[in-house]
């Protein structure tokens, strides 16, 4: 018996989920690199502006389709270069709705209405879905997407469609409810596996706990409060990732219920709370062992009832989720001094992109 997902009897969902009633799935996940250089800040406050990249993010199972609602959209992670030419970033007719440059990047303006979904949706009717998945990836750091959009709102997306989805590489929204523009640029630091999206003051939209089941993973797809019916983190990353302890504990149960966990591993710590580690393709410790936090405990998969490769990250206290935002604490990476002025050049060539160089604040 599984507590996992105490609040459905379905398995992860896939990150997704922008608007109600619109069972899109996203995908999408932001890039991020990481190695820990830390030049980081701790918890910042709504942004002001960032970038990030698209992603596409599988994570846990998807429930069934029903009836004619729209089938889960696949974004593909993020292929693209680090930084564009200057080409690139000529020739952008700054139209209205879909401006195509010379490099195939589109622009898509649009006012809100309704719903994020169905706001990409009436603006492109072949990759809306996809364009939503990713775009609620970007900001949902900051801002719930399903419930604080207003009248007035504007996205504004520079995109491209590719063999599975759409990636996006840079974005904003003009919110009423935070009174700014968020701005996500993405980029690839140089000591980076991964890009990732970043503000233009160089600070890292997504947060990254400050302790964390892994030191190198692709994107955050799912945030605890991105899905109610789902009660952990999901981060899309390659089988086969290290996977640590977060804190230090006793290892309390492994490999239960795979059939819907795959390989998994749960660690109780000193204070009760049960930390869950699911969808791994491999376990390194046994039922009563103790760890320590930073130990690898195993390496991440996608075993079980997964859609892709991630982990998939959950507390308990007692019958309660906690969200580990909350427990671990979170951190910004952000650029180094030596790179800012790289980072500001490529910030300029998509501020162009985006037609967004004077974009209010
Ligand atoms: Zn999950």
């Amino acid at each position: 018996m599984t507590v996992d997902h105490p609040h459905s009897p379905l398995p992860d969902i896939p990150m997704n989920q922008t608007a109600p009633g619109r069972p899109w799935l996203l995908l999408g996940l932001l890039t991020t690199s990481l190695s820990l250089n830390l030049y980081m800040v701790t918890d910042r406050s709504p942004p002001a502006q960032s970038d990030m990249k698209a992603s596409v993010g599988s994570q846990d199972v998807v429930p069934p389709a029903t009836g004619s609602e729209p089938q889960p959209v696949k974004v593909p992670v993020d292929v693209m270069p680090a930084s564009m030419s200057p080409d690139e970033a000529q020739g952008i007719q700054t139209a209205s709705a879909a401006a195509v440059n010379t490099a195939g990047w589109q622009v898509l303006d649009q006012e809100v209405s309704h719903s994020l979904a169905r706001t990409f949706a009436s603006a492109n009717s072949e990759h809306g879905g996809a364009l939503s998945a990713v775009y609620s990836r970007l900001f949902h750091w900051d801002i719930d997407l399903r419930r604080d959009l207003r009248k007035g709102d504007r996205v504004r997306v520079a995109w491209k469609p590719t063999a599975d989805g759409v990636e996006i590489v840079a974005a904003s929204l003009k919110s009423g409810k935070l009174g700014t523009t968020l701005t996500a640029y993405r980029y690839q630091r140089k000591q980076d596996t991964y890009s990732s999206y970043w503000m233009k003051d160089g600070t890292e939209i997504a947060r990254r706990l400050k302790e964390s089941p892994l030191t190198d993973y692709e994107v955050v797809t799912s945030l605890l409060k991105d899905r109610p019916s789902h009660a952990g983190m999901d981060f899309k990353t390659p089988v086969g990732t290290p996977t640590l302890a977060t804190r230090s504990g006793r290892v309390t149960r492994t490999n239960w219920n795979t059939r819907s966990n795959g390989n998994c591993v749960e660690i109780k710590f000193s204070d009760g709370t049960l930390a869950k580690y699911l969808h791994l393709s491999s376990t390194d410790v046994r039922a009563g062992q103790h760890v320590r936090a930073g130990d690898v405990i195993g390496a991440s998969g996608n075993t079980g009832r997964s859609s892709g490769p991630h982990l998939h990250y959950q507390l308990n206290k007692g019958k309660r989720v906690l969200d580990p935002i909350d427990i671990h604490g979170t951190m910004s990476r952000s650029i180094a001094p030596g790179e800012q002025d790289a980072f500001r050049s490529h910030v300029a060539r998509l501020d162009a992109l985006l037609g967004n160089a004077l974009a209010r604040r």
